[in-house]
């Protein structure tokens, strides 16, 4: 019979998992997870687990959605794959069509990778490659916010900032040019969001006045700095941000990734401060958590400067071989519809006050410095000192003590350091979001005590 026990010992005798310390698990179990249903996850031994973070922010309506599983099975009985060069398919073309109707407008045009980082390769190449066919070869720099995180293959972790993942590669690094953010965390007392965020842009725009000629885009995680620990700006930065790269002839990138499809109140973050970036990258939800497929939305603009005979060599010649696979492609638009079928947006909007009510109790916490939110995204800061916000040492790992605890409780609330969050997937009922905040609480309390 296969028990959680059995499966553990073949799984760390052949496996090496994604952003783990594998030695880790000679203290704790992995968990093999048999099914999934809605928010919940059940292991080998029966044992059941609220995915408060979205299985790493990708689900957005539950596990085995029974809408996104029926266009799956009919998906897989036509067309699973075929190569996206020269073919095409009645799903990629569509989902291609929803994406330019519902991203901000001006990105007319898709072009398809298949996971995150990979689009963010997409942007930074065809920025890059957009400014060399006009002839602006001066053009090879990008600018990127500290504490900014893009993904982990070279090129994304090059316009990343987040120590943890980018110090030990740094020789194999693209040198970029990194700008103080406007991470709210850092303002001053009495300093609202927008003031902070906007006195911070003052160091963007001198970094664009100086280095202009020679950067071709600047890349931002709009709203919300996910895997820097969730912190979070105001929209006045990226209304600011865009008019300055129009102002100073660089693009603009807009890392959506992690943001999109709803998680910071609207469908998209850009639409807060009502722009739209010269790209824009998508993945995570694009999928409603079920396949990898990345995008990057641009427009006619860019479009047209690749756009000529073949011996101009002017073309964008990147491939990925599962580049718009047609399963992803369909598990995309059956997303899609959710949303447009059932007001998910409005939705929402009940369900992030009702975060806001369950996080409230947790500013009152003598370890916690911030309560922060953005949408349906609520971040806990613990902190050695309150007063101080001197942090705890980051060698007594307690995020991964509240971790553990709530595992034993049956939530599943991955921290990012000593940041507790809550990503829930938005079928979540309030009892569950009540059941979730309870159980960070005493996780929060057990991994603080002396
Ligand atoms: N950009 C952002 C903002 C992300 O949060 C992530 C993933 N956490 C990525 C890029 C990379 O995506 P992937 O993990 O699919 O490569």
């Amino acid at each position: 019979m296969m028990t959680n026990q059995t499966l553990a010992n073949r799984d760390l005798s052949v496996l090496w998992h994604p952003c783990t310390q594998m030695k880790d698990h000679e203290n704790f179990p992995i968990i093999p997870i048999k099914k999934g249903q809605g928010v919940w996850l059940e292991d080998f031994d029966g044992n059941r687990y609220l995915d408060a973070i979205s299985s790493w922010w990708v689900n957005l309506f539950g596990h085995a959605n029974p809408a996104i599983n029926a266009a799956l099975k009919d998906q897989l009985d036509t067309l699973e794959h075929v190569i996206f060069a020269g073919f095409s398919h009645e799903a990629g073309i569509q989902l291609a069509e929803k994406l330019v109707e519902i991203t901000p407008s001006g990105l007319n045009r898709c072009f398809y990778a298949d996971n995150g980082s990979a689009a963010v390769e997409v942007a930074l190449k065809m920025s890059f490659h957009y400014w060399r066919n006009l002839g602006q070869t001066q053009k090879t720099k990008f600018i990127t916010l500290e504490n900014s995180y893009h993904g982990e293959t070279l090129g994304a972790l090059a316009v990343g900032n987040v120590a943890l993942y980018k110090e030990t590669y740094a020789p194999l690094l693209m040198d970029v040019i990194t700008v103080p953010g406007p991470d709210c965390y850092h303002r001053e007392l009495g300093e609202t969001w927008v003031d902070y965020s906007t006195r911070r842009f003052a160091i963007m725009e001198q970094t664009l006045q100086q280095h202009a000629d020679t950067v071709c885009a600047v890349i931002v995680e709009p709203l919300v700095q996910c895997a820097g620990n969730m912190r979070m700006y105001d929209p006045v930065y990226l209304k600011l941000l865009r008019s300055a790269c129009d102002k100073y002839n660089v693009h603009l990138i807009a890392d959506e990734i992690a943001v999109g499809f709803g998680r910071t109140g609207t469908l998209f973050a850009c639409e807060q401060a009502d722009i739209t970036p010269d790209f824009m990258c998508l993945s995570k939800g694009l999928t409603g958590g079920y396949l990898p497929l990345s995008a990057v939305l641009t427009t006619d603009k860019v479009y047209s400067a690749f756009y000529d005979d073949y011996q101009k060599l002017t073309a964008f010649l990147h491939s990925h071989s599962y580049s718009g696979n047609a399963l992803a492609c369909r598990a995309g638009l059956a997303t899609i519809n959710i949303f447009q079928q059932h007001s998910i947006i409005e939705q929402n909007q009940g369900l992030a006050a009702t975060m806001t009510k369950v996080g409230a109790r947790f500013n009152e916490h003598p370890h916690v410095s911030e309560v922060r939110q953005t949408g349906m995204i609520l971040a806990i800061e613990m902190v050695k000192n309150k007063q101080t916000r001197e942090p705890f040492p980051w060698q007594e790992r307690r995020g991964l003590k509240v971790y553990q605890y709530a595992l034993s409780k049956g939530v599943l609330l991955r921290p990012l350091g000593n940041v507790i969050y809550f990503m829930p997937p938005y079928v979540i009922s309030e009892d569950e979001l009540l059941l979730l905040a309870e159980i960070a609480w005493q996780g929060i309390q057990h991994a603080t005590q002396q």
